[in-house]
C-alpha cells in the first residue's frame, strides 16, 4: 500500500507561473488588465475562436451568456443532468426550468436523439457538455439548433484542448470553460467564453463588469469618462490580471498537459483490462481529441460485492483519492421537491451516477501512481 495520500488531482504550477504572478502583484495593476487582455487573445487565437472573454468562473460566464440570450420566467431549457450543478441552478435563479436529457450510457453525452424528444415551444436553448474531455457529438446537435432556431452554449469546462473533427472546442459557436484547479489549466479561479456571435459577445463583456459600457482598464487607458453607464444591470464576474497571467502560462503548457494526461488514461486502460467490476467510459468512434480531463470507471455493484461509495471509502483507506464527477443533479433535493423528478425518469444517467468513480489523474502523476491505484483498486476488489 502507499505511504502517501494520492489525491484525485493536483495542479501543475511551474516557477515561471509563480515569478509572473509576484511580477503582477508588483506591478500596480492587479485587477482585470493588461494580462486579462492577453489571455483573451491568447485563448482565443488558440481555439481558433473569433474572440473571448475572461470572467472569474465558467459558473459566471454562464450566467452571463443565459442572461445576454435573455432566457428567463417561462424559457425551458435543456441540459444534461449528468454535468455540474451551476447550470441548472443558474437556470432555476433565473426564473426558467431546466428540462433534464438522458446521456449516453457509454460517453455519459447528451446526443440529438435524447434532445430532440424534450423539444417545446418554450425551449430556449441547450447545454451539451463535452464530457470528461472527450468531444459531444456537435454536428447532430448544431443541425437542430438550427433547424429549430435554438440556442446552443457548449459546456467546455472539461474540455480545453479538446479538438471535435480536426477543430478545437471554442472555435465554432458559444463555448464556456473552467479554469477551476482541477480542470486541465487553472488560474485559481477563473473561465473564458469564447463566441463566433460577436453580439453575444459584447452583452456578455458588459455583463460580467456591472452592465457597463466599459471596464475599469478600459476607462483608465482610453481615457473615457470616469462613471461609465449602465447599459444593462450586470454582474461582477471580472477575471483578475493575478488570475490572467497564470492562466497565461498554463495555456503555453495545455498541450504537453494534455499529452500526458493522455498517456495516463492509456496506462489505466491498459492496467484495468482484466479487471471486469470496473469498466472505463466509453471513447466515441467519431474523430475527436480527446483531453482527458477526467478518468472515470464505473463499479460493476454486482461483481464487486459492494456500492460506489463503498469503493471510494475503501480506496481512501488505500491512500487513493477519487472523485464523483457527476452526483445526477435531477435527482438532488431541491430538484426533486421542485420539479417532482424521481428515479427512473433519465435511466442511463441513473445507472451511471450510482457507478460512476474518477480515478487520479493529473499530469504531475508518475506511470508508478497508476500502479498503485490499480493494486489498490484489486485490493480493494480482494483480487490482490
Ligand atoms: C467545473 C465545471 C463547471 C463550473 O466551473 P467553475 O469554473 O467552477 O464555475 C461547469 N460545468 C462543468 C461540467 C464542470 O465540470
Amino acid at each position: 500500500m502507499r505511504t502517501t495520500f494520492l489525491p484525485f488531482s493536483s495542479p501543475s504550477i511551474s516557477e515561471e507561473e509563480i515569478a509572473a504572478v509576484g511580477d503582477v502583484l508588483r506591478s500596480g495593476w492587479i485587477t482585470t488588465g493588461p494580462n486579462c487582455g492577453a489571455f483573451e487573445t491568447e485563448f482565443a487565437a488558440y481555439c481558433g475562436a473569433a474572440d473571448a472573454i475572461a470572467v472569474s468562473s465558467a459558473t459566471g460566464g454562464m450566467h452571463c451568456v443565459l442572461q445576454a440570450l435573455e432566457i428567463g420566467p417561462g424559457d425551458e431549457v435543456i441540459t444534461p443532468s449528468m454535468t455540474w450543478v451551476s447550470t441548472a441552478n443558474l437556470i432555476c435563479l433565473l426564473g426558467a426550468t431546466p428540462i433534464f436529457a438522458d446521456v449516453d450510457r457509454e460517453t455519459l453525452m447528451v446526443t440529438r436523439e435524447t434532445i430532440e424528444p424534450l423539444i417545446t415551444e418554450k425551449t430556449k436553448a441547450f447545454i451539451p457538455v463535452h464530457y470528461a474531455g472527450a468531444a459531444a457529438d456537435m454536428d447532430p446537435i448544431r443541425a437542430l439548433a438550427a433547424e429549430r432556431n435554438i440556442a446552443l452554449i457548449e459546456d467546455a469546462a472539461h474540455a480545453a484542448g479538446t479538438e471535435y473533427k480536426g477543430e478545437r472546442i471554442g472555435k465554432k459557436g458559444t463555448c464556456i470553460f473552467s479554469f477551476h484547479p482541477i480542470k486541465n489549466m487553472t488560474t485559481g479561479e477563473g473561465g473564458m467564453v469564447c463566441s463566433d456571435d460577436p453580439e453575444l459577445l459584447a452583452r456578455v463583456k458588459s455583463l460580467k463588469f456591472h452592465g457597463l459600457g466599459v471596464d475599469a482598464f478600459d476607462r483608465q487607458t482610453q481615457g473615457r469618462t470616469p462613471q461609465a453607464q449602465v447599459i444593462h444591470p450586470g454582474y461582477k464576474y471580472n477575471l483578475t490580471d493575478i488570475s490572467a497571467v497564470l492562466g497565461r502560462g498554463q495555456l503555453a503548457r495545455l498541450n504537453g498537459f494534455n499529452q500526458r494526461r493522455a498517456e495516463l488514461a492509456m496506462l489505466y486502460r491498459e492496467k484495468l483490462a482484466d479487471t471486469p467490476e470496473v469498466l472505463p467510459l466509453g471513447i466515441p468512434d467519431y474523430q475527436h481529441l480527446h483531453a482527458w480531463h477526467l478518468f472515470i470507471v464505473r463499479l460493476d455493484i454486482y461483481k464487486a460485492g459492494m456500492e460506489r461509495d463503498a469503493f471510494m471509502a475503501a480506496l481512501k483507506e488505500q491512500n487513493i483519492g477519487t472523485g464523483l464527477h457527476f452526483r445526477a443533479v435531477h435527482l438532488q433535493k431541491y430538484y426533486t421537491e421542485t420539479f417532482g423528478c424521481h428515479p427512473g425518469i433519465l435511466p442511463e444517467t441513473e445507472w451511471n451516477s450510482d457507478r460512476i468513480c474518477s480515478l487520479p489523474l493529473c499530469p504531475s502523476m508518475q506511470d508508478s501512481d497508476v500502479d498503485d491505484v490499480v493494486a489498490a483498486i484489486k485490493t480493494v476488489l480482494k483480487k490482490g
